[in-house]
């Protein structure tokens, strides 16, 4: 490992204030932490956003679903309007990774691979918004 610092999101505005200023973001770590400990990844400052509000997974008007950033893949693949609505979705995150994996990882980050987010506005709140 290296020095690096880390600091902790109080809200979204922050965090995405942090994200432009170079921090990374700190979700549920499955991969940027594998990735910094094989200094793959080396960022200077962490910020951790695990404890924004963005674990909800609701309805929205035209009858689709908009996931919270931070909601894991467990959670979503186990939720009933997501198992209703889009089972292709649950049975997707149930066959994806680990069940490890998928009790940390998060939607936010979820789809894309290894690699890091593209762009710092998905921490504002929605990652994924499916539509009916
Ligand atoms: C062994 C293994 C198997 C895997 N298999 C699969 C698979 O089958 N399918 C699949 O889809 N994925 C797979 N992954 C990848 C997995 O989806 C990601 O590891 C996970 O979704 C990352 O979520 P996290 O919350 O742990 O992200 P972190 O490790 O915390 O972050 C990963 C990256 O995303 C950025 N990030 C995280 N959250 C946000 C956000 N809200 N906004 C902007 N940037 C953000 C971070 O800054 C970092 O660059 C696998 C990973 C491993 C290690």
């Amino acid at each position: 490992m290296y020095p690096f610092s880390c600091t902790k999101a109080a809200d979204t505005r922050a965090a995405i204030a942090a994200g432009q200023q170079g921090g990374r973001y700190l979700a549920g770590g499955t991969t940027l932490v594998d990735l910094m400990r094989e200094t793959v990844e080396r960022p200077g400052t962490l910020v951790d956003i695990g404890a924004l509000p963005l674990r909800d997974i609701t309805s929205t008007a035209n009858g689709g679903l908009r996931i919270g950033a931070l909601v894991r893949m467990a959670d979503a693949a186990a939720d009933p309007k997501v198992r209703n609505t889009y089972p292709v979705v649950a049975q997707a995150l149930e066959l994806s990774a680990s069940a490890q994996l998928r009790n940390m990882a998060t939607i936010g980050r979820s789809g894309g691979g290894r690699g890091p987010a593209v762009g710092t506005q998905r921490v504002q709140g929605r990652a994924a918004q499916a539509h009916g």
